[in-house]
C-alpha cells in the first residue's frame, strides 16, 4: 500500500461489512454508510457455503458463525405429487470436511458488525445515499442535501436496491414468504439438511435449520414458501389459517411448524431479481454485491459472492494502485460470477415456475443425474461455490488457511 486512503463504504449489510473490515485491515480510513437508523440486518437465515467461510475466516468471524449456526451437510426435496426425489446435494461427496454453514442474519450480522467496530470503523447510520457525483474524485449525495468527500474510493454495498448503482435487473415472478421459528425438541435432530417439498414447480416449502441467535439458546429454522409477485396481495389479505392450512395439507412436518406462526407480519415477502453488471466500477467508484449482481437464491449463493467481491476485492487493494486494483478485481471475480449467474438463470426454473414440464426435467433428468457419481461430483462443486477456484489458484495453504481449516474441523463433531 502506497498511502492510506479514504474510503466510503455504502451499505452496512454483509458485503460492505467484509468490504469495510478487509480494506481497514489495509490500514485504510474507512466509512460505512447506512440508510438504517441502527444497525439492523433483514431477512431470516441463509446459507454460507464453503467459499463464503473461508472469507468469514478472513474477518476473524469464522469462530463465532461456527458457534451460532448449524452445519448443513445435504439439500434434499421431494415432489409431493410423483412422491419423486426432486433435490439431491450432499457437501461431503468431494470433501468430507466441508459443510454449508446455516446460520440466522441476526446472527451473522451481529457477528460482522461487532468486527467492523472493534476495527474503529466509523458507522454513519441514517444516511440515505442516492448518488455518487464526480467518480474520478467521489462525493456521495446523501439525503437531506447532503454531501460527503472527495473520497479516494466509494465501494456501493447497498444492495438489490441500489440507489447509486447503474444495474438494470428483471424482475422474477416468483419471490417467497420467509419466516423464523423455534425448532422444536423432535425436530432438532433434522439439523444437517434443508428439507423441501413441491408440487410441480408452482408450490415449493422448504425448512433451513439456522441455529441460534446471540441471548437466546433456542435453536431456530428459516421456513419459506414460494409466492408469485403477483399472489402476494391476494395472500395478504386472506385469512393467514387459509395458507397455514394449505400448507400443512402439502406437507405435514411443515404445517406443524407453522403452528408458530402467528400473523401475516410473521413472514416476510422477499423479492428476486436476475442480472449483472458488465463493468463493475467507473473510475474510483466500485461496485460489490447485491448492487452488482442479483439473482435468485436457489443455489444459495448471494452472500457468498458478496463475501468473495470482498475478499478479492481487498486482494487487488493490497497488490495495485486503485484504479488498476479496480480492473484486476473485475478481472478476477469474472468467470465465477458468471458461472453462477447463468446456472443460476438456468435451475431457478426447475423449483420455481408454472410450468410443469420443468418440474418433471428436474424430476426425471435432472436430479437422477444429480444421484449419479458424477452428479453428486458436479452438484456437489456447484453448491460449495467452488465450480471454478473463485481464488483462481492465488490462495495457496497460508497459515490463515490453514488456521480457517482447522476451526471449520474443530467444532461441532
Ligand atoms: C430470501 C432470501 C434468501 C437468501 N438466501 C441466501 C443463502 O442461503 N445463501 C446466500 O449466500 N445468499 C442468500 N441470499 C442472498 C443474500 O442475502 C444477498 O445476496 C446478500 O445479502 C447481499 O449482500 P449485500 O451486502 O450486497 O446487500 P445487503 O445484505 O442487502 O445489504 C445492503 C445494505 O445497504 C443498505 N442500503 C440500501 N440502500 C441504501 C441507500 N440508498 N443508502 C445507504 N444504505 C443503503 C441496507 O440498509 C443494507 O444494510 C438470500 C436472499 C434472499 C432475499
Amino acid at each position: 500500500m502506497d498511502r492510506v486512503l479514504e474510503i466510503a463504504v455504502v451499505g452496512c449489510g454483509i458485503g460492505g461489512l467484509a468490504t469495510a473490515s478487509l480494506l481497514r485491515d489495509q490500514g485504510h480510513d474507512v466509512t460505512i454508510f447506512d440508510q438504517f437508523t441502527t444497525p439492523e440486518p433483514s431477512g431470516a437465515g441463509l446459507i454460507i457455503q464453503p467459499v463464503g467461510q473461508k472469507v468469514l475466516g478472513e474477518l476473524g468471524v469464522l469462530g463465532g458463525a461456527l458457534s451460532h449456526g448449524v452445519k448443513i451437510k445435504s439439500l434434499s426435496g421431494r415432489s409431493q405429487v410423483s412422491d419423486r426425489v426432486a433435490l439431491a446435494a450432499r457437501y461431503d461427496v468431494r470433501d468430507p470436511d466441508q459443510f454449508g454453514l446455516g446460520i440466522h442474519r441476526g446472527a451473522l450480522f451481529e457477528l460482522m458488525l461487532k468486527a467492523a467496530q472493534a476495527r474503529q470503523i466509523k458507522i454513519q447510520s441514517g444516511h440515505m445515499v442516492f448518488g455518487v457525483d464526480n467518480p474520478d474524485c467521489p462525493y456521495i449525495r446523501i439525503e437531506g442535501n447532503r454531501q460527503a468527500g472527495p473520497f479516494d474510493l466509494v465501494v456501493d454495498a447497498s444492495g438489490g436496491g441500489s440507489q447509486i448503482s447503474p444495474l438494470i435487473s428483471v424482475d422474477l415472478a416468483f419471490g417467497a414468504l420467509w419466516g423464523v421459528v423455534d425448532l422444536p425438541e423432535g425436530e432438532r435432530d433434522l439439523s444437517g439438511c434443508l428439507r423441501q417439498r413441491y408440487v410441480h414447480a408452482n408450490k415449493m416449502a422448504g425448512v433451513l435449520p439456522i441455529g441460534t441467535l446471540p441471548g437466546d439458546p433456542t435453536p431456530k429454522a428459516a421456513v419459506f414458501w414460494s409466492l408469485k409477485r403477483s399472489d402476494y396481495d391476494d395472500w395478504r389479505s386472506a385469512d393467514i389459517a387459509d395458507w397455514k392450512a394449505e400448507a400443512a395439507a402439502m406437507w405435514p412436518d411443515f404445517g406443524y411448524l407453522l403452528d408458530q406462526i402467528e400473523s401475516h407480519d410473521d413472514m416476510t415477502f422477499a423479492t428476486y431479481s436476475h442480472g449483472s453488471l458488465n463493468k463493475v466500477h467507473d473510475q474510483r467508484v466500485v461496485y460489490v454485491g447485491d448492487a452488482a449482481h442479483r439473482a435468485s437464491p436457489q443455489l444459495g449463493q448471494g452472500a457468498n459472492m458478496a463475501l468473495l467481491d470482498a475478499s478479492i476485492l481487498a486482494e487487488a487493494m493490497a497488490e495495485y494502485p486503485t484504479r488498476k486494483a479496480l480492473k484486476v478485481f473485475r478481472r478476477r471475480r469474472m468467470l465465477h460470477l458468471k458461472l453462477y449467474q447463468t446456472l443460476s438463470l438456468l435451475m431457478t426454473p426447475l423449483y420455481q415456475s408454472d410450468r410443469r414440464l420443468n418440474a418433471a426435467i428436474r424430476d426425471r433428468i435432472v436430479t437422477p443425474f444429480a444421484q449419479s457419481r458424477l452428479g453428486a461430483s458436479l452438484v456437489g462443486r456447484i453448491i460449495t461455490g467452488q465450480l471454478v477456484d473463485p481464488f483462481g489458484g492465488r490462495r495457496k495453504e497460508s497459515n490463515q488457511a490453514r488456521q480457517v481449516r482447522d476451526i471449520l474441523r474443530g467444532p461441532g463433531e
